[in-house]
């Protein structure tokens, strides 16, 4: 088939996958084996412990002359936690992995339930070498990054240690850890608790239907127009019934924040964005310019909003419509073969490498995705991978759509990633959420690509661009109205809690900031139907969408820059990711600086002339 407008097709499937090369099964003697070697290991590390732990309270001052031991017993126990975690690790995927396909398979919720007991037993078994190295002095720790068996290691303790200077006493640190359970944590608790028993009432055609909060979520994404809007009003009804609640919860999660960057600020200044700064290892300065680059390069989001709401026969978009399907313009179409979506994804991949294009015959070919049609199976789409073979899984539903081909293409980006990754030690492999989609953005940009020059007519090319477009407005103006409303309120929240309307009102601000006129409405209830500003254990869980977005599109749009060898830079940017910051990351395989305008402007430039191209076929459509 050569493209046609690919819809959904129930006679079309991906293939299963085959885990039997890591566990024969959930009741297999190799999973009693690794459970067992996994106690072994276990003990092996409690009995370091006292000798890790004898100087107490006094690590600080201890001299590198007197910590001979200390250092070895670190180094000890190191090497111990990386096998336990290959086979904690091991076990985990593997018991997803089989829940993902089956929920109810009781086997593997039994295998499940047991390894929650053995990560309760590592992370308590981790502590003291983590109060080790959070703790002693510079020296020390050079002297122990020194040894071999744990030189791997040091971007990312020298990275935790960056916040040192935070850190109070060792009592007032289990104080605060110890109280946070039932203030900040609970508050957050009582949040989710709250959005998963709300109901809302909302008009479903010509009668009113009492549905809890999910699913109304879940008629956003309908095609009715009408129907996404009764469910956004019927939402925003029923959080404003309990906004005093949503406020205090807010309220007291900042005030948790605020006061505990106060208590830490003794030795120097702490801002209430550095943590997730940290976290998402990017400079303050870097988050200014993206931002600014951002504000100034707003109208070429909005234009995308704008051709989304023309499409849908309308003038703008409201905020019902974020997540609305394409509109349908083609009415024939076939789903897409499974082996054929596979062939145009391998042929997409090699033409930025050979190697590429092989890597996704060799994941087919040894059945490492899973893409059946099956009821029991849970929705959505994952890569994964198995810590001691190191080899990765996707996981999805296949039925042949275009935007099931784009979720293979995605995933199979994750799984490219982690396949070039697989011979570095553990301690370098895991990277934060502002790194993680590089791989996926770029395979699916590819892809996506490719799709588009064998689309037969606009029809099909609206088809899709659409989710590209959508993105636009997501991570360009959603996001950073997110990011804008936390920021001021983190700002006014120090002077005092704000009260339900000062809260709406903030959130219409930084909407009517953000999208002007591509929008009709704010959605001043936003800050209370938003579950992200409620995440206890994470602030500011929004910038780094739009750095992730940014970026990656960024580095696909370097393969043009490199002529001949952008694979090898490629390939070195991705290697890089578990042990440089973004900086660091971005100078050394791009030749770019993060904290200068100038790759965060090429980058949206070129969005533009994606967004005139959409603008076109959108022309086309409704005018033709
Ligand atoms: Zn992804």
């Amino acid at each position: 088939m050569t493209g046609t407008t690919l819809k959904p097709d129930v006679q079309v499937q991906g293939p299963a996958w085959d885990l039997s090369d890591e566990y024969p099964a959930v009741t297999a003697g190799e999973v009693d084996a690794d459970l067992q070697a996994l106690d072994d290991l276990l003990d092996r590390i409690a009995a370091i412990n006292p000798r890790l732990s004898a100087h107490g309270e006094t690590l600080e001052t201890l001299a590198v002359a007197d910590a001979g031991d200390t250092i070895s017993s670190a180094c000890e126990v190191f090497t111990l936690a990386e096998q336990s975690n290959r086979l904690l690790g091991n076990l985990s995927v593997f018991a997803s992995c089989l829940l993902s396909v089956d929920a109810e398979d009781d086997e593997a919720q039994v295998l499940q339930g047991r390894l929650l007991g053995y990560r309760k037993r590592v992370a308590e078994l981790l502590q003291p070498s983590q109060q080790f190295l959070d703790r002693a002095s510079d020296a020390v720790v050079d002297a122990y990054l020194d040894n071999p068996t744990v030189s791997a290691s040091a971007f990312s303790v020298r990275h935790d240690r960056q916040r040192r200077h935070e850190r109070l006493t060792l009592a007032e640190e289990n104080l605060i850890a110890g109280l946070s359970q039932d203030a900040i944590h609970a508050w957050g608790r009582l949040y989710t608790q709250l959005s998963g028993t709300l109901n809302c009432e909302v008009m479903v055609g010509n009668e009113v239907q009492i549905l809890g909060i999910a699913q109304a979520s879940g008629l956003m994404q309908k095609p009715d127009q009408r129907l996404r809007h009764a469910a956004w009003q019927g939402i925003n009804a029923a959080w404003e019934t309990h906004q005093e609640t949503c406020a205090a919860a807010i309220n007291a999660i900042a005030g948790w924040r605020l006061e505990t960057v106060d208590k830490r600020s003794a030795r120097q200044a702490v801002h209430f964005l550095d943590a997730p700064l940290h976290v998402n290892k990017i400079r303050r300065a870097t988050l200014d310019t993206l931002l600014a680059v951002c504000e100034a390069s707003a109208p070429v989001a909005r234009r995308a909003a704008l051709a989304m709401a023309r499409a849908g026969g309308r003038e703008k978009l409201g905020p019902w419509d974020l997540r609305a399907p394409a509109p349908q313009f083609s009415s024939s179409g076939e789903a897409m073969p499974f082996d054929e979506a596979l062939r145009l994804i391998a042929e997409a991949y090699a033409q930025v490498h050979p190697e590429m294009g092989d890597f996704v015959n060799m994941v087919a070919e040894r059945r490492w995705i899973e893409g059946t049609v099956t009821h029991r199976k849970r929705p959505g789409a994952y890569c994964t991978r198995f810590p001691k073979s190191r080899n990765p899984r996707v996981y999805m539903t296949y039925t042949g759509s275009s935007s099931d081909v784009i979720t293979l293409a995605h995933e199979l980006g994750h799984a490219f990633h982690s396949w070039v990754m697989r011979d570095l030690p553990e301690c370098q492999r895991s990277y934060g959420m502002s790194l993680a989609e590089t791989a996926s953005t770029f395979g699916e940009t590819t892809v996506r690509d490719a799709l588009l020059t064998r689309a037969p007519d606009a029809a099909s090319r609206f088809d899709i661009m659409w989710e590209e477009m959508a993105a636009l407005p997501t991570f360009m103006l959603n996001i950073p109205a997110r990011f804008s409303f936390e920021k001021t309120f983190y700002e006014r929240r120090a002077e005092r809690p704000l009260r339900p309307n000062e809260l709406k009102e903030m959130m219409a601000q930084a909407w009517n900031e953000w999208y002007a006129d591509s929008m009709s409405e704010p959605d001043p209830m936003f800050w209370a139907s938003k579950l992200h500003f409620y995440i206890s254990g994470l602030s500011f869980y929004n910038f780094p969408y739009l750095f992730g977005y940014l970026f990656s599109t960024g580095v696909y749009l370097k393969r043009d820059d490199f002529e001949g060898d952008f694979y090898s830079s490629y390939v070195a940017l991705l290697r890089d990711t578990g042990r440089m910051t973004a900086e660091q990351l971005a100078s050394e395989h791009l030749q770019v600086s993060l904290d200068k305008p100038a790759f965060w402007e090429e980058t949206i430039a070129s969005l533009e002339s994606r967004v005139a191209r959409f603008e076109a076929v959108v022309a086309e459509i409704t005018e033709g």
